[in-house]
């Protein structure tokens, strides 16, 4: 099958069509550029991103800061702590969902990293996880896939079967928190 966007290349199926690597990589490139742009966190001129993929998706995004990479996930005290910098971490929309359903789960009601943090740039908060694999497998890049656990299990087969519920669901947890936690 060829690729719906370009006509020329060997594509495999994506949601309602079919894109070549090139189209797909572009694709997700595309929604990563336009969140970080909305972002506006990248004002900010050092930029301090957790691991090489992170790394390597942001130093093709821009030339114009100075990039420190780091491995560990640092303390949010550690990330409240850098005010004149911001922290980058490989973070997709299952990771937000997890996070939430994760807590709630466990009748956890402080999330102190759901939504928009100051200082933290969610660099691919716009791309599910399996896109994320893909992407990554397309462009030689290594991706560190989320733990299994028994919440990741349950929402396997919506994300195989319906991945842009996991976009949506991603997008959603924010607004869902602050309903069932008026505090937040
Ligand atoms: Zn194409």
């Amino acid at each position: 099958m060829v690729c719906t966007t370009c006509q020329k290349e060997e594509s495999k199926p994506y949601q309602d069509k079919h894109l070549c690597k090139k189209c797909y990589c572009r694709m997700i490139e595309h929604r990563i550029r336009k969140h970080v742009r909305e972002d506006q966190s990248l004002k900010q001129t050092t930029l301090v991103c957790m691991g090489s993929l992170t790394t390597s998706v942001i130093e093709s995004i821009t030339r114009r800061h100075t990039i420190e990479t780091i491995e560990e996930q640092p303390s949010l005290e550690d990330v409240q702590a850098i005010n004149d910098k911001v922290l980058i971490i490989p973070w997709t929309a299952d990771h937000e969902s997890l996070y939430f359903l994760n807590n709630i789960s466990n009748g956890i009601t402080t999330m102190p990293f759901l939504g928009k943090r100051q200082n933290i740039l969610k660099l691919f908060l716009p791309i599910t996880e399996q896109e994320m694999i893909l992407f990554c497998e397309y462009k030689n890049l290594t991706y560190n896939p989320l733990p299994s656990s028994p919440m990741l299990s349950m929402l396997a087969p919506i994300a195989q079967k319906q991945p842009q519920v996991m976009n949506a669901l991603g997008k959603s947890v924010t607004r869902l928190a602050k309903i069932v936690y008026k505090d937040l």
